[in-house]
């Protein structure tokens, strides 16, 4: 790929430090791009700056002395052909008052700011020159770095990269009609000429920057979409539509679908028909009615002989899928088989021989679901819930199940943007449920400052004592384990204590899972009144009579958590509500957070905020999902150019094979391989 760019001809030094930015070739080099610019172009005369100028000025120090009062303080005095500049130093070494000497030449580059004293730079960059030191002819780039590595010798080994490394096309011409190319971008990057747009550099927003960005996105949808058609060309059984199943269990319902479910429903059922693996997302929103789309899904598997498995992370929420998939399989007539780490050993062996034998025609479960002694049958579609909360080898494993390759129906109730959508689930189908069932009453949600704590008890109480439930959710203490449960504990010794005719309960992630079941089933029969929980109640719980919900500290709370928790609530015909207590004082972030789950209770609204005010890579767990990171690209700056890309994806992998590898070695290098399978 590289001619004479041979990284191990580096120091080697260098190349620890370059690892450590994860550099381990030419490419990593030329596609670590600077974080900004700075202009060291020209030299401006005292005379000419103005308050806030980034500016390079050069002239010889007149004066230079420490001072000691009220604290030590480095300050000299630079003298050009117009005027004085005050330099001011707060920390300094030895070597910089030797550096500053009077009669010096100096050229300084730094933010003026006009002082007591006339203008004034502190801390600047400091070179010692001669007069008549040639100016730098480009813009200086500024890139991120790591201890041990100056800025210097990062620009020195990105130079020695652009002048050896190869730098040709990796994708047809075609593909970039408008953009610059490759290499004329990476030059226009690193080394931007002096009349360069600085403001429109330092935006990302040139011609260069948005082709690396179209590379980069390209990368992405192309290594996404050729795992999406790797795990096509595998062969799965083709479940005929359902004839009997799905329609008695449609009948036997008290509800109707809704159209959103209906649509979610037939696209399912499409997918299954096909000899190849259904790859498909369920999203929708907290409540949206996902369960009894996934047990329908089931059906259209198990009419035709096979078997369905489904996955939910919790204990809890794994256990209220089977309550539900028992009331609605049961009637007719087919066993449903529960796996679960807690289970006895006799119920485990018991399930284990109903699912070996295909007795069990559906698997509900937790993590248990794809140890090594389950052995199904006849795996013909595995269901994740909340799919977001297992890991890739995770879900791996349970696919492994069935022999051939079983479908695959993934479900989660974090709303996810459509951009990132396109960009994290790029190797997936989505179907969307976006309507919720009929007959809901909107939750209210009310901000009230933790000093009104007391009003919020009564509200509590008075909820309580006139037939409906509430959840009192303890604060995220993500330090420490010990101290969340600590905190839980005391809550709930307290709000006893405050309510002696009430039934409270406690529920928390330290608790046996028989314990917790336990809790969770007298909270749904209503023999609990007020059920305190950490976060753990944070997904799937469904009681429809609970209608009040007090979250403290909610300001330690991410968006999507916050959404979810209020989830809890709304689920039956009763207005309910959802009180956010926080404490003052709020920072920026934790304000504009309240801020948008007080306006919104749009599950997409809320993420689409998340997004903006988060960052992607922030942005629930995308950096484990193995999802190749974008560290140029921006989905919302760049959002046409994802669009593009997605379209293009498709064609280029089907008609330039070759030149597709070649543009994925160079963006993930080793890494191309290593995203999720
Ligand atoms: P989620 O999408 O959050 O998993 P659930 O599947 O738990 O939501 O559904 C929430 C509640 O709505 C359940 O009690 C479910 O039985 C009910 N439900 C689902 N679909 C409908 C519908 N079409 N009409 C009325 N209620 C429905
Ligand atoms: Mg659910």
């Amino acid at each position: 790929m590289s001619r004479a760019a041979d990284f191990s001809s580096l120091p080697k030094p260098a190349q620890a430090n370059l690892r450590k930015l994860g550099i381990i070739d030419a490419q990593g080099l030329l596609l670590h791009l600077p974080l900004r610019y700075v202009d060291e172009t020209h030299i401006t005369l005292v005379r000419d700056v103005r308050q806030g100028d980034q500016v390079q000025i050069e002239g010889e120090i007149v004066h230079s002395e420490v001072q000691y009062r009220p604290r030590k303080v480095l300050i000299a005095r630079l003298q050009d052909d117009s005027g004085q500049l005050t330099l001011r130093f707060l920390h300094f070494y030895p070597s910089q008052i030797a550096q500053l000497k009077v009669g010096r030449r100096l050229r300084v580059f730094g933010e003026v700011r006009g002082g007591f004293f006339g203008w004034e730079m502190v801390h600047p960059q400091v070179r010692a020159v001669r007069e008549g030191t040639p100016v730098t002819e480009t813009l200086t780039p500024v890139y991120p770095t790591t201890a041990g590595l100056s800025q210097a010798s990062l620009r020195k080994y990105i130079d020695w990269a652009l002048d050896n490394a190869a730098l040709e096309e990796t994708l047809p011409a075609a593909v970039y009609t408008d953009l610059p190319g490759y290499a004329e971008s990476l030059r226009a990057l690193h080394r931007p000429p002096p009349d360069a747009d600085l403001y429109a550099l330092q935006e990302r927003s040139t011609p260069a920057w948005q082709r690396l960005a179209y590379e980069e996105l390209l990368a992405q949808q192309l290594s996404m979409r050729r795992h999406y058609a790797k795990r096509r060309s595998l062969g799965a059984p083709a479940l005929a539509p359902s004839k009997l199943l799905i329609p008695a269990l449609l009948a036997s319902l008290p509800f109707a679908l809704t159209g959103a479910q209906g649509r979610a429903l037939t696209e399912i059922s499409r997918d299954l028909a096909q000899r190849y693996p259904m790859q498909r997302l369920l999203q929708g929103d907290v409540g949206s009615g996902k369960t009894i789309v996934a047990a329908l899904a089931a059906l259209q598997a198990v009419e035709q002989g096979w078997q369905a498995a489904i996955m939910a992370p919790t204990e809890i929420l794994a256990e209220q899928h089977l309550h539900k998939m028992q009331s609605w399989l049961q009637p007719l007539g087919l066993e449903v088989a529960w796996l679960s780490g807690s289970q006895n050993k006799k119920a485990r062996t018991q399930a284990l021989e109903a699912i070996a034998s295909g007795a069990a025609k559906l698997v509900v479960g937790t993590h248990a679901l794809f140890q090594e002694q389950v052995q199904f049958a006849r795996l013909g579609l595995a269901i994740v819930d909340e799919q977001h909360r297992f890991g890739v080898q995770q879900r791996l494993l349970l696919r492994q199940k069935g022999q051939p390759e079983p479908h695959q129906l993934m479900m989660s109730a974090t709303p996810i943007p459509r951009t990132l959508s396109m960009s994290y689930y790029a190797d997936l189908d989505v179907s969307v449920i976006d309507e919720l069932p009929p007959g809901r009453t909107p939750i209210v949600t009310r901000l009230v400052a933790d000093a009104r704590r007391d009003e919020v008890l009564q509200r509590v109480r008075d909820a309580c004592l006139q037939g409906s439930q509430a959840y009192w959710v303890c604060p995220l203490i993500e330090e420490s384990e010990v101290l969340q449960l600590k905190t839980a504990e005391e809550t709930y010794a307290l709000l006893q204590a405050s309510f002696p005719e009430l039934h409270v309960g406690l529920v928390h992630g330290r608790m046996k899972p028989a314990e917790k079941q336990a809790v969770m089933a007298a909270f749904s029969r209503n023999e609990l009144q007020l059920l305190v929980a950490t976060t753990v109640i944070e997904v799937g719980v469904d009681v429809p009579n609970a209608s009040l919900m007090v979250i403290e500290h909610a300001e330690r709370m991410g968006l999507s958590q916050l959404h979810q928790l209020r989830g809890r609530v709304g689920r039956g015909a009763a207005r309910s509500s959802c009180i956010l207590l926080y404490q003052q004082p709020l920072s920026e972030m934790a304000r504009q957070r309240l801020k948008v789950i007080y306006e919104s209770s749009d599950g997409f609204e809320i993420a689409q905020a998340d997004l903006n005010l988060r960052g992607p890579g922030e942005y629930m767990g995308v950096r484990q999902s193995g999802v190749p990171m974008l560290k140029i690209a921006d989905l919302t700056r760049d959002e046409p150019l994802l669009h593009r890309a997605r379209q293009l994806a498709e064609d280029l992998l089907r008609d330039h094979p070759s030149a597709v590898e070649a543009h994925l070695q160079r963006w993930l290098g080793h890494a191309a391989e290593l995203v999720k399978v």
